[in-house]
């Protein structure tokens, strides 16, 4: 019981070992991938906020350039309308421009559209007093467009208010394009303005998705610098494909681990099977050494002390002396010939022979048990029979384990059939009982060594449990292979095909 019971114990520590290690493992790697997908963010949020950074810089930086080119012309006494188409044509970026002095004179655009009136009246109404007096820049909102307003000095007229509102099709293409188009990386930059649609993408967006979007500072207030990613490669995606890794390899560690175990389990379980079987094997096989021999010597004894008067039964005994001793014989050469196999050493001189002497001299060694015990031996051996390669001694030795299992456990069916006939370019030789039969789950196990079916106590028929393996062992040396058939309860056929020699 307690034998039983440490196996178990073991197990169940190890497993249990590996499911808290698991356990951990699982929960670290939540935690990791919280973590990684944050700081994967992290990193998006870095690239996308310094783009961001970058457009600002390049948009007031243009900005300053407007201003300053336009207060310069303005320093010129002729300035006028035609001054600021000029700088216009050199300054594109700038859709619309509005000029005006200080008392609300307007003087470019020379002809006031509606809209263009509203935008100076909103744009005069930000500015206050004091921004007229200091001076500077500012982005404001009129008319819901963002116009760069800044007060410059105007030679003799006083200083002006400047209005610029930047045309984006041309913010695109001469800042966005400068600063974001050379993005590296497999993500894309998209720039966004306040409704939402891309204004600018650093490469084309269609499969991909957006992580993340950061706003510009007052230069483009509305607008948002975007990351997108490919589909696949956004942080979650990779995190999700690091953790099904991790996932992966840690099941597949955890099912080598039951792998190993389960398999040191039987290994174990079949070394201490193997240990029963050798022990039953050596009480097997001393019993099955004391029965002959002591068979042998009473009766030896009895003939020594000429207390058998009768001829006939004097031949009887005689007869019983060479059974038991040829029986004697068989076991020890069994015994010897699985030494010799289970160390290495056992030869076979093998040469082309006939099998139809070997078959009558094994029933002949036979024929006293046989004819005791009722036995009916049909025999049938095909005239053609082909020679073929064989060790004549061994394959005697096969043949009587096959008869002589074939007398233990014939049960009441006392009869035996030995058949020889050619099979391909060799020979098969047959023989079947109509005992006990074999179970067909039996079948593959009985060419075990020391395989038994059901323990020797109960089955009554003493023997060693070596008998199959050696026949296995000497029909495979010859290159041929032992079949067993039959019903259980209903007799077993056992074949052993021995090829030609082509
Ligand atoms: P054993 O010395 O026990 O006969 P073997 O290796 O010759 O050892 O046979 C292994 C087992 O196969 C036997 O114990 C028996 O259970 C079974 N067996 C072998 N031959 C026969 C047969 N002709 N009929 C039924 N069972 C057989």
């Amino acid at each position: 019981m307690t034998a039983r019971l440490v196996p178990v114990l073991i197990f169940g520590a190890v497993f249990a070992a590996a499911a808290v290690l698991a356990a951990l493992g699982y929960l670290s790697l939540r935690r990791w991938e919280v973590a990684a997908e944050l700081q994967l963010r992290e990193r998006a949020r870095d690239t996308a906020a310094m783009a961001a950074e970058k457009v600002e810089m390049a948009v007031i930086r243009a900005g300053q350039d407007g201003v300053a080119s336009l207060q310069a012309a303005a320093l010129d006494p002729a300035f006028g309308p035609d001054a600021v188409e000029a700088w216009r044509a050199r300054n594109p970026l700038f859709g619309s421009v509005y000029l005006c002095d200080r008392h609300g004179r307007v003087l470019y655009p020379t002809r006031l559209s509606r809209d263009d009136a509203e935008a100076v009246a909103a744009l005069r109404a930000e500015i206050s007093q004091k921004f007229w007096e200091r001076g500077g820049r500012r982005h404001l909102e009129a008319q819901g467009h963002l116009v760069l307003a800044a007060v410059i000095p105007g030679s003799s007229r006083g200083p002006l208010l400047v209005g610029l509102r930047r045309d984006e099709q041309v913010l695109s293409r001469e800042v966005l394009e400068k600063t974001l188009g050379g993005t590296e990386g497999k993500g894309a930059l998209a720039v966004l303005d306040g409704a939402g649609r891309a204004v600018f993408a650093s490469r084309p967006l269609h499969d991909a998705a957006p992580v993340l979007t950061v706003p510009f500072g007052e230069a483009l207030p509305a607008w948002r610098v975007a990351l997108y990613q490919p589909a696949g490669l956004s942080p979650r995606d990779m995190v999700r494909r690091q953790t099904m890794i991790f996932m992966a390899a840690f099941a597949l560690l955890l099912l080598v681990i039951a792998a190993g175990l389960t398999g040191t389990y039987r290994l174990g379980r079949r070394e201490s099977e193997i240990a029963r079987l050798k022990s039953d094997f050596v009480a097997n096989v001393s019993h099955d050494l004391k029965t002959p021999l002591s068979l042998i010597r009473m009766f030896a004894e009895t003939l020594e002390m000429d207390r058998v008067p009768d001829e006939r039964r004097r031949r009887e005994y005689y007869a019983v002396l060479t059974r038991e001793s040829e029986r004697l014989s068989r076991l020890i050469d069994n015994v010897l010939d699985f030494s010799r196999i289970e160390s290495g050493r056992q030869r076979y001189e093998i040469a082309p022979g006939s099998v139809e002497p070997i078959i009558h001299e094994v029933l002949e060694s036979f024929r006293h048990p046989l004819e005791q015990q009722g036995f009916k031996v049909d025999v049938s051996i095909a005239p053609d029979l082909p020679d073929v390669p064989l060790d004549t001694e061994a394959m005697k030795q096969a043949l009587a384990n096959l008869v002589d299992n074939a007398v233990k456990y014939s049960g009441d069916g006392r009869r035996i059939t030995v058949a020889a006939r050619p099979d391909g370019d060799g020979v098969s030789v047959e023989v079947a009982d109509e005992g006990v039969g074999i179970p067909l789950s039996e079948r593959e196990r009985i060419f075990e060594k020391f395989y038994r079916i059901g323990r020797s106590e109960t089955q009554g028929r003493r023997g060693s449990g070596v008998g199959l393996a050696l026949v296995k062992h000497i029909v495979e040396a010859h290159g041929g292979r032992v079949t067993v058939d039959g019903r259980p309860g209903a007799g077993s056929r056992f074949t052993l095909h021995v090829p030609g020699g082509a």
